[in-house]
């Protein structure tokens, strides 16, 4: 089981409540995860993996279960060349039933390091974008509760831009994350994203602030925070808070 893996379930049983997890091991008594465990554990002590019930006739609800199929799908992802640098693949993280999802590029050197998107400076600045914009309008919001995950999910080497064949590859599972999420509004940050959602070819400048879609869900485009952590692209910051004003109104008003 891969790392990335292995977080998500646990993730996915911390959303579920659970607060022990018991290992079968031989030996002294252990502790996992600060929590004193037996030893004699069983397989059937552990927690399983069960979604709500729903309502008949409603669609099944996006758990964190169905984006752990995904996820299992990725597997240990060979398909295309990034996975050569690769230290962690970067899935997605946040509220699995967010109305909101945010669309990066493709993990940086902290966020392969992590397996987590966004949590380097530019992933900073997009908390804080998104906290502070929620916070002005009214909105309680916090970076947990919307859903962040990116169009490629492995690093690509120097940060380049992915390549279109890389885009297309992992593309797939990116679509069924927002298949499966079925988010109200996603917000594509800068041309990459734009560009694997909406296949337009024309630069962030033109299409940011406007709505577009992504199937049938609204998309809207705004710069990518790393660019807005350049200090030439003060202008933009503006821009972009607008933008973020926009879609947090849409989505939670
Ligand atoms: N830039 C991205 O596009 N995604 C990340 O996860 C981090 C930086």
């Amino acid at each position: 089981m891969t790392a990335t893996l292995l977080r998500t379930y646990l993730e996915f049983y911390q959303d579920l409540g659970v607060k022990e997890l018991y290992r079968r091991q031989r030996g002294a008594d252990t502790v996992v995860g600060g929590v004193e465990t037996p030893l004699d554990a069983t397989p059937a002590d552990s927690p399983q993996i069960v979604s709500e019930p729903r309502p008949s006739g409603s669609d099944p609800a996006p758990t964190t279960h169905s984006l752990l199929k995904i996820l299992e799908d990725i597997g240990d992802c060979r398909r295309c060349r990034l996975h050569e640098g690769r230290t962690n693949l970067v899935f997605g993280v946040g509220n699995p039933q967010s109305p909101l999802v945010f669309v990066g590029e493709g993990p940086g050197a902290d966020e392969d390091a992590q397996g987590i998107p966004f949590v380097g400076r530019a992933g900073q600045l997009l908390t804080q974008m998104i906290e502070g914009t929620a916070g002005k309008e009214g909105i309680p919001l916090k970076r947990e509760d919307v859903y962040i995950c990116n169009v490629v999910k492995c690093r690509p080497p120097g940060n380049r831009t992915p390549e279109p064949d890389e885009m297309e590859i992992c593309g797939e599972f990116l679509y069924q994350q927002l298949l499966e999420i079925a988010p109200k509004a996603i917000c594509a940050l800068g041309g990459t994203a734009a560009r694997a959602l909406t296949g337009r070819k024309e630069g962030v400048t033109k299409l940011r602030g406007k709505w577009l879609k992504w199937r049938d869900i609204p998309l809207l485009v705004t710069y990518h925070p790393s660019y807005l952590l350049r200090p030439y692209n003060q202008s933009a910051k503006r821009e972009a808070w607008e933008d973020l004003k926009k879609i947090l109104h849409f989505v939670y008003d």
